[in-house]
């Protein structure tokens, strides 16, 4: 960018397209190593430096944060950010020996893009508490209702009834509610 340099009102434009040489995120979600990573940069001329703005889009890849299946998902993000010429102004990035080192304003860039909590949909049901299957797996059936402690009773009186009747038992199992608890006392 040599010509670039000290060029107020000059600007440039690139477009990239590498292989990530580090993974971008550290989390359930990342930009893998050696995931493409596509960027449309632009350097522009100003007085205090170069202003170098931009996107990125790349895939990222991970598991679910609720019911761990393998997911890919895009991410597109913008970034701007000056590079001062002179190291003693206040900023975060500078020019050095006419160069601009983009790389971590494209990896903080799209490290902040990337979901803190990824899912494969956003009504992901997640796993069954109990036994551990995907819950979006078992065909849009309803969730299994978690057994109000209050009916316990009355389920444990339902299976010694089918209990009975499966050893051939002929205690009538169709009994009503009221009865069956009358029989529990
Ligand atoms: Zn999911």
């Amino acid at each position: 960018m040599r010509d670039l340099a000290h060029r107020p009102g000059e600007m440039r434009e690139h477009s990239l397209d590498i292989a990530v040489p580090d993974a971008l995120g550290a989390g359930v979600i990342a930009v893998r190593e050696g995931a493409p990573l596509h960027i449309d940069l632009r350097l522009e001329g100003l007085h205090e430096g170069v202003l170098v703005s931009g996107h990125a889009s790349a895939d990222a890849t991970g598991e679910c944060s609720r019911c761990l299946i393998d997911i890919s998902e895009p991410v597109e993000v913008d970034f701007a950010e000056l590079f001062a010429y002179d190291a003693s102004e206040d900023f975060d990035f500078f020019v050095r020996d006419d160069h601009v080192d983009c790389e971590q304003v494209v990896r903080d860039a799209v490290v902040l893009a990337l979901p803190f909590q990824p899912v494969c949909r956003p009504d992901c049901p997640g796993l069954d508490p109990v036994t551990g299957e995907r819950l979006a797996d078992l065909d849009e059936q309803p969730v299994h209702e978690t057994l109000d402690p209050r009916w316990a009773a009355l389920t444990g009186i339902q299976l010694e009834a089918a209990e009975r009747a499966a050893h051939g038992d002929t205690t009538d199992t169709k009994t009503t509610e009221g009865e069956e608890r009358a029989e529990a006392e």
